[in-house]
């Protein structure tokens, strides 16, 4: 049976590109490796932050729109996203959070520590120390290696009928089961990051789609001979799986599993640096061939955004 590695990378929606940028690359000190455009809206932004090389795994990404409307976490979508840092990190994570006004809270589960907060458009995001998964050699303000967020430890699912997600977890992707502990229910890949999967097994509202929440969640695939053998495996299951799609930097395709999230299996490679030099990853804003003609009035629409070591991080 084919298993993924674990999260490719999670996509959310929030209002303003700019304040976007400033959390997840000034705060959070995640590069921005992809700055392009929402291929179906061409008027919006797509911004990609990752580790320094922009790998699976690392990978969260926005589509920024100010008329978007603000949605409400709750069941049928990702419920948390969950990033990984160096052991012994965490007092610096506690420290920094604060120096920019971050309300946070610490909470266990699993025998972790995990630091909450929300990002300004009101996702909920966590910090957990781990041992494993690929130092990030990105250094951006005051956060050096040895403090840097490394990529996602995982993400906490909130779904709408658990036992129909652990399904397919289990039986589609390959993750295991490994233990319930009150309202959690724990799955690992084998994976070294994005390894770590909780379902919540009591989420309360009902999710709404909007500003402030996770769009879809997307599942590593080695390569597309992986990524057709889950598309026939979800058509044998009765799911319906999309045609597979071309993202440019990876081939993928989408479903909704029957707890309400909007899963998506994408490849490994070509990866980030396909039309970028890593040296050069996000400087630039990428366009697809066939909008290329239009980079000039493009570039005029879109509020022009930039990365910045926020004030008092120098
Ligand atoms: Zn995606």
């Amino acid at each position: 049976m084919q298993k993924t590695a674990g999260i490719h990378h999670i996509t959310a929606m929030v209002n303003d590109a700019q304040r976007n940028i400033d959390f997840y690359a000034g705060v959070l000190g995640l590069r921005l490796i992809k700055k392009t455009i929402n291929f179906d809206r061409p008027e919006v932004y797509h911004l990609y932050f990752g580790n320094e090389k922009g790998e699976p795994g690392t990978v969260i990404t926005f589509f920024p729109w100010e008329k978007q409307l603000k949605g409400r976490i709750g069941k049928g979508q990702v419920g948390v996203t969950s990033y990984m840092i160096p052991m012994g990190s965490l007092s610096f994570w506690v420290n920094r959070l604060k120096k920019f006004n971050i309300e946070t809270h610490v909470s266990n589960r699993f025998g972790e520590k995990y630091l909450k907060f929300h990002d300004p458009d009101g996702l909920l995001l966590e910090l957990v120390e781990r041992e494993e998964g690929p130092t990030n050699s990105w250094s951006f303000g005051s956060i050096q290696a040895e403090t840097a967020i490394k990529g996602f430890s995982g993400a906490t699912l909130y779904s709408a009928q658990p036992h129909k997600t652990t399904e397919v977890l289990e039986h589609v992707l390959g993750l295991e089961c490994i233990g319930q502990e009150g309202d959690f229910l724990r799955f690992k890949t084998d994976g070294l990051i994005g390894n770590t999967v909780d379902i919540q097994l009591n989420p309360t509202v009902r999710g709404l789609m909007g500003a402030g929440t996770v769009h879809h969640i997307a599942w590593r695939a080695k390569d597309e001979v992986e990524l057709l053998g889950w598309r026939s495996l979800l058509q044998d299951k009765g799911y319906y799986p999309t045609e597979i799609r071309d993202r440019n930097y990876f081939k993928a395709l989408y479903f909704h599993e029957e707890g309400g999230i909007l899963f998506e299996i994408a490849t490994d490679p070509p990866g980030f640096s396909v039309d970028e030099r890593v040296a050069e990853l996000g400087e630039k804003l990428m366009l697809p061939s066939w909008l290329e003609s239009k980079r000039k009035e493009l570039e005029e629409t879109l509020s022009p955004v930039a990365v910045r070591v926020l004030e008092g991080d120098k």
